[in-house]
């Protein structure tokens, strides 16, 4: 499965990766400055001490994990890990994460799109069928951005046991959803490749970090080329302070899916509103009368949505990202008042 070229590399090795002994004092092997404490000293490159916090924290043990600058790090690293370039392929479902096709593109890999159906769901068989023998990996999203749907999980099951290649399972919006996650099967599938992240549920956009949760053999490929310091101290000290604090978490969750359930309703009953999609996410697609006008009309409001009208089956619809109360009432009030 992985590239030629990856599976030689010697990695580079950094000086806190070499030294791994006993508890020293004085430390003169990394050029450091001596000055400027703590900010002076690299982070551990392999963020043991966080992973050992999320390890207890999601039940999966820390070989499993791979740490990185958002997920983002680690569909580039799927990318640059196994597929070669002009040579092999990837199938992913239409319309889904944009970040896929663009870590293809730069990767120069074939991008292969099978078009969900009108409930916005696939199926394993015609993932299948768009797959040869140089698809190395296939991408799915659940809950799926930006339908905002659960995948059915019988039929992900059903891929993750018929695909020889890597199944990436994008769980960014997890805590949203009353599915359960797949961590739990990682065990069963060694093919399977689990993300998530800091950034949606536990309210860390600014930090960057995302999580892959794969079989020690993947993870061990990610390490090797990632680059050697590539979650900065500051991200890996606010990220273990986060956990200690992940009942506040499960609050944000438990009231955004509440305020998501309402907002929801209130659309349904917009004049300008068409359809309103279900969602097991903060966010949801609606189908409005006019995409490109409500969406401008929002902007010149000081409201901005994500406007979805260029994206395949998702004619004239508007992402909404569920805020605050009050930011959901100005964006209801701003609706109310449109075309009156
Ligand atoms: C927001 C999002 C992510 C998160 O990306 P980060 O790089 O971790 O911020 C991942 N996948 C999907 C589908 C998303 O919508």
């Amino acid at each position: 499965m992985t590239r030629p070229n990856i599976w030689q590399l010697k990695p580079y090795s950094s000086a806190r990766d070499e030294y791994q002994g006993i508890a020293a004092s004085v430390f003169l092997d990394a050029n450091e400055n001596p000055y400027n404490n703590p900010n002076n000293r690299y982070p551990d490159p392999m963020q043991w001490e966080l992973k050992k916090n999320l390890s207890k924290l999601k039940g999966v043990a820390p070989e499993h994990i791979f740490l990185g600058n958002g997920s983002d790090e680690a569909i580039d690293l799927v990318f640059r890990a196994f597929c070669e370039p002009r040579v092999d392929n990837v199938v992913a479902i239409e319309p889904t994460y944009g970040m896929y096709l663009v870590a293809a593109e730069i990767n120069d890999v074939e991008y292969r799109k099978v078009l969900l159906d009108e409930h916005f769901q696939f199926t394993a068989e015609k993932m299948l069928e768009a797959a040869d023998e140089h698809t190395k990996a296939m991408f799915l999203c659940t809950p799926n951005n930006p339908t905002g749907n659960d995948l059915n999980r019988k039929e992900i099951v059903k891929l993750l046991n018929a695909f020889d290649g890597l199944v990436i399972v994008d769980e960014a919006y997890n805590d949203f959803s009353e599915e359960p996650s797949f961590l739990t099967r990682l065990d069963e599938f060694p093919n399977l490749v689990v993300l998530q992240t800091f950034s949606k549920a536990w309210g860390c956009a600014a930090i960057r970090l995302g999580m892959a949760f794969a079989s020690p053999d993947i993870i061990g490929i990610f390490n090797k080329i990632k680059y050697p310091y590539n979650v900065n101290q500051l991200t890996q000290q606010q990220a273990m302070e986060m956990l200690h604090r992940h009942y506040e978490k499960q609050r944000w969750v438990e009231v955004l899916k509440e305020e998501r359930n309402r907002l929801e309703s209130e659309f349904a009953a917009l004049h300008c509103v068409q359809q309103v999609f279900p969602s097991n996410a903060n966010f949801f697609l609606v189908r409005v009368t006019n995409a490109v006008h409500i969406y401008n009309y929002l902007v010149g409001e000081g409201i901005i949505v994500r406007n979805r009208h260029a994206v395949t089956l998702c004619g004239n619809c508007l992402r909404i990202t569920v805020g605050t109360r009050a930011e959901n009432e100005a964006l209801l009030e701003a609706l109310r008042k449109y075309g009156k």
